[in-house]
């Protein structure tokens, strides 16, 4: 085998050694370490230097007993492992680790739907398992269980997408909230199956999330406390009745009047899925090409932007939302919807006037946890492939959007970067989400884009508005902004349950 990059402190005759035991236990065709083997492993989107994260190898496993063996061969040659379920966190780092010489665990293999139960309502996969595996599952056997997918849907995995703390877009869209139990293989290979799932025989493990005790799930998202083997979640059952609409406001500042239009009827559960306001630059980039609206340097101009809406009847703002429930519900809360957002100028459509609208047809997909990759469409609108996610979270207040939408802004512009954002309401929060878009085959300006992201975290983390979640380059900076306790809780944790620091070390800024 020929080794390009080693892990740290490794030698190469222990990393030798250490290859030929994992061999032993997945089998030489599942130990990748040649630059030719290693592919996806080695892409990277987000605005550094893809040889600054090159994995040492990768190594996929098929059952929860060859990662445990895995672990121990881990601790024996001190060699650490990025776990991944599909490992498509594109914009956050994709397969790559948060440090350079880590071998990527990909789970892949792992791909069984353990369990459906079609009257619960509970589901119980593997990491390797994708949205689209499981949506064929519910319709070859007749279940009419809805899923809630984040926009790349088919092709990535519930589990990851879960553990990562992702959402969706259906009123299930908070992922991490409708999911229930986990199985963790911990450092020392030991197995936990959390809340009810430790009782041997439980049959309560998908259904009651707190178990007994300290509520452990929570320590194994976003974390390298563990890698998770198993997942429970909740599905929804498929209503009676759906209603999806999108409602256009004209300018940008409208996002202050239309937030406060959104959150009672959001909080209230009147509109019950995770709404989505997306910009005229989301909206557009997903299926438009920046060239033919505007060739200068710079960010586009606003001028540009309102022919860009002109042209394709798009508003500044549009926000994409649904009424689930019985024919009946969903008429009345019909008439307070479209009352609210009418009264403050909003203009209504429902999906007999947009049928044949892409966009509108790919949200309505999403909203009723559907399959489509439409919005990879994002990449064509500047090209060159470059991408990172800002994530900041927002109250659900007008004046928190208009602020963060400013500042958001101008912060693009200064560094020459379009302003491509969305907010996804939760209930009582926004997850704004701005794709840093960039030439990534220009050196220049992906130092830029580099240079763009930290300043918008910089910023950002001075008025108090913290990341959600971000890429494997700015995972240290992020973990700062939440200050030196959490940092320090995160750091113990970590020694106590992984002294070896074998699993992911740097997954949102944990050492040990
Ligand atoms: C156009 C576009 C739109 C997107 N829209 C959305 C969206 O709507 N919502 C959203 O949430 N994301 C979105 N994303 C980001 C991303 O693609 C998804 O979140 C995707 O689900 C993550 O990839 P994955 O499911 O393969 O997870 P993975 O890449 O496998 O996992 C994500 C991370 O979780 C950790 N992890 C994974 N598996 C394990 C494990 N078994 N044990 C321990 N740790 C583990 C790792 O740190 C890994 O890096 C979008 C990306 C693109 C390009």
């Amino acid at each position: 085998m020929s080794i390009n990059v080693l892990p740290p402190g490794v030698s190469g005759k222990n990393f030798e050694k250490a290859l030929k035991e994992y061999s032993a236990i997945v089998g030489p065709e599942n130990v990748h370490v040649s630059s030719d083997s290693l592919g996806s492993y080695q892409k990277i989107m987000i605005p550094v230097e893809a040889s600054e994260y090159a994995p040492a190898g990768a190594l996929a496993p098929g059952s929860v007993e060859e990662v445990q063996e895995i672990l121990r061969v881990c601790n024996k040659y001190k060699i650490a492992v990025w776990p991944v379920s599909t490992g498509k966190n594109f914009g956050y780092g994709s397969a790559s680790a948060a440090t350079k010489g880590q071998m990527i665990l990909d789970l892949r293999r792992m791909n069984k739907i353990i369990e459906v139960d079609a009257d619960l309502g509970t589901a119980l996969v593997e990491p390797g398992v994708t949205y689209q595996q499981l949506k064929n599952y519910l319709v070859e056997n007749n279940i009419p269980l809805w899923l809630s997918c984040p926009a790349p849907s088919a092709i990535v995995s519930p589990l990851g997408n879960t553990i990562d703390r992702g959402v969706g877009y259906t009123p299930y869209g908070e992922h991490f909230l409708f999911s229930c139990g986990m199985e963790v293989v911990l450092a020392d290979s030991q197995v936990l199956r959390t809340g009810m799932g430790s009782m041997e025989n439980s049959k309560s493990w998908q259904v009651f999330k707190w178990g007994y005790g300290p509520y452990l799930d929570g320590i194994f998202t976003q974390s390298n406390y563990g890698i998770v083997t198993k997942l429970g979640l909740w599905l929804m059952p498929q209503p009676p009745a759906f209603k999806p609409f999108v409602v256009r406001y004209p300018k940008d500042t409208d996002i202050e009047m239309l937030v406060e239009t959104i959150r009672p009827l959001r909080i209230s559960n009147i509109i019950p899925n995770a709404v989505v306001i997306s910009h005229a630059l989301w909206e557009g980039g997903s299926y438009l090409n920046r060239k033919d609206y505007y060739q200068g340097e710079g960010a586009i101009p606003d001028e540009a932007v309102d022919r860009m809406k002109a042209d394709n009847g798009i508003g500044a703002w549009n926000i994409y939302a649904g009424l689930y429930g019985s024919p009946e519900q969903n008429e009345l809360n019909w008439k307070i919807v479209k009352g609210a957002f009418e009264a403050t100028g909003g203009l209504v459509q429902e999906e007999e006037e947009m049928k044949g609208n892409e966009t509108f047809e790919y949200r309505a997909k999403l909203m009723r946890g559907e399959m489509t990759l439409h919005e990879f469409g994002l990449y064509n609108w500047r090209g060159g492939g470059g991408s990172a996610w800002f994530a900041p979270v927002a109250q659900a207040k007008g004046d928190d959007t208009l602020e963060q939408m400013d500042l958001g802004k101008r912060i693009l512009g200064k560094y020459g970067f379009d302003y491509v954002a969305e907010f996804i309401v939760g209930w009582r929060d926004m997850h704004h989400i701005i794709d840093l878009l960039y030439d990534k085959t220009d050196p220049e300006e992906t130092k830029r884009a580099n240079q763009c992201f930290d300043e918008l975290l910089t910023e950002f983390t001075a008025r108090g508005w913290g990341s959600y979640r971000t890429n494997t380059a700015f995972m240290d900076k992020v973990a700062d902004s939440y200050g030196p306790v959490k940092k320090d809780i995160n750091q113990k944790i970590k020694r106590a349950l992984d002294p070896n620091g074998i699993i992911a070390p740097g997954k949102s800024g944990i050492y040990n």
